[in-house]
Formats: C-alpha cells, structure tokens, sequence
C-alpha cells in the first residue's frame, strides 16, 4: 500500500534521520516509536505529503509521491489519507457536527446517512449526542475524539495518527486504540506515532527512527504476541 523507501530527512547540515525503509500494507497497524525529538511527526507529515524527505521515495499505488505536484497532493489528502494531528486540526469555532460534516462532502446527496454516521462515530467514541457543541468548549481529550470520530466518517485506506492518546486518560486511550485496531482490521493501512508502551504493545509491528542507522520492520508479530521494536544499527 505504501512503501516508504531509503527516506531521509534533514535540516541544513542536520540529519533527522535517513535510508529509513518500511512498508504499510493493507490491514496492518504500526507503531513508529522513538524518544521526542527523534523526528517521528517529521515522518509522517513526509508520507501524509505535508513535509518533503530530503531523499528517497514514498510509493503509493505505484507512484513516487514525492514527486507528486498540487493537484496530486490533494487528490491524496482528500480521497485516501486520514490524518489524526497532535493538536486535532479541527475548525475551533464551528460545532462538532460542522467539523464531522466536512468528512462527509463527497455523499451530499445523501444526508440523512451522513447524519447517522456522524451519529454512530460519536457514539463510539463516547461523545454521543455532542453534535451541537463549538469545538473550543470541548476539553483537549474531547477534541481527539472528534478528529477520531471524523475519520472514522471519512474511511480512509490510509490513517496517520500522532500521539493520539497523549491527551487522554487510559479509558479514552483503550478506546481510541481500539478503534484504530478496528479500521486496520477492515484493511486500513494505519500508523501510529507513539511514546506509549500500552498503544505499541496493540500494533502488529514497530519501528523506530534513528540518525543514520537503518530501520527494520518488525515482522508481524504471532497471534497474541506482544509487538517487538526491530532496530538495526
Ligand atoms: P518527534 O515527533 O519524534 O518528537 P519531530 O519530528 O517533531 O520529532 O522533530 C524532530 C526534530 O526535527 C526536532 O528537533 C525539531 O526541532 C526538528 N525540526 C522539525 N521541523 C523542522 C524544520 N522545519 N526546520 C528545522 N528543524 C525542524
Ligand atoms: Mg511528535
């Protein structure tokens, strides 16, 4: 689905990280672990197309994104990529349905379904019938849920979530890896950018970033197994 392939990054005469290879297939939920600072966000702002590597490829359906242009770039935010942002991204002054609805553009014509999607989203993520709140009276945590809710409306093949249970208590965060668990069992390619031992320990495999060192996927861990962190030095 997506092949990140000899990705490196830096910044003037820094190196982030480099030659970093790894595959997200379809149906597999990975971890992309390391201390702050280790550039994780940097990574997947590369593959969700918002930062450019400073060498390699990131192939997507047989293209190399990084050569992607506008059009291209777009085309891939809006009908492929789900992005769940460390700050949440959400529109602040409009009302929890307004920001949902925006997941929901492509089906207009049929609003009562959207409606009940919207719905059924906030239901599981324990915000059932918030519809009408403004986002910036929702605390930190609520506004997780939100943008998880919104991406969940949208189904996209491919989720990028950063730290997504970092403003959440441990009852929010079971909930939001299920629900990413979930999406990858009904063959989203999802990765995760974490500092959290319980989230790692939900995802099939884990890598890390390391300056000037190579990474390795783990392979997909057993059935029942917990994820082993794979880095080659
Ligand atoms: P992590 O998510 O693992 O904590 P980040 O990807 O946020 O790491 O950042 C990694 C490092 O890259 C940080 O030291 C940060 O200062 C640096 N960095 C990120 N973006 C830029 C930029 N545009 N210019 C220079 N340095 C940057
Ligand atoms: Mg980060």
């Amino acid at each position: 689905m997506i092949d990140i392939v000899k990705l490196s990054k830096g910044f003037g005469t820094r190196t982030l990280w480099s030659d970093v290879t790894v595959t997200v297939n379809p149906g597999e939920l990975l971890a992309l672990v390391g201390p702050s600072g280790s550039g994780k966000s940097t990574l997947l702002n590369c593959i969700g197309l918002l930062d450019r590597p400073s060498a390699g490829q990131i192939l997507h359906a047989g293209k190399d994104m990084t050569q992607f242009g506008r059009r291209e770039i777009r085309h891939f935010r809006r009908d492929v990529l789900g992005y769940l942002f460390q700050n949440y991204a959400l529109i602040e002054n409009a009302t929890v349905a307004a920001n949902l609805e925006v997941a929901t553009k492509p089906q207009r014509s049929a609003r009562g379904k959207a409606g009940m999607a919207i719905a059924e989203a906030l239901e599981r993520v324990g915000l059932a019938g918030r519809e009408k709140e403004m986002i910036h009276h929702l605390s930190g945590g609520e506004q997780q849920r939100v943008a998880l809710a919104r991406i969940m409306v949208k189904k996209p093949a491919v989720v990028l979530a950063d730290e997504p249970t970092g403003a959440l208590d441990h009852a929010n965060a079971t909930t939001v890896i299920d629900i990413l668990r979930e999406m990858s069992d009904a063959g989203c390619a999802v990765v995760i950018a974490t500092h959290d031992d319980r989230v790692r320990d939900r995802c099939d495999a884990a890598f890390a970033v390391h300056e000037n060192a190579l990474v390795t996927q783990a392979p997909t861990k057993p059935e029942g197994a917990p994820a082993e962190q794979v880095s080659a030095s």
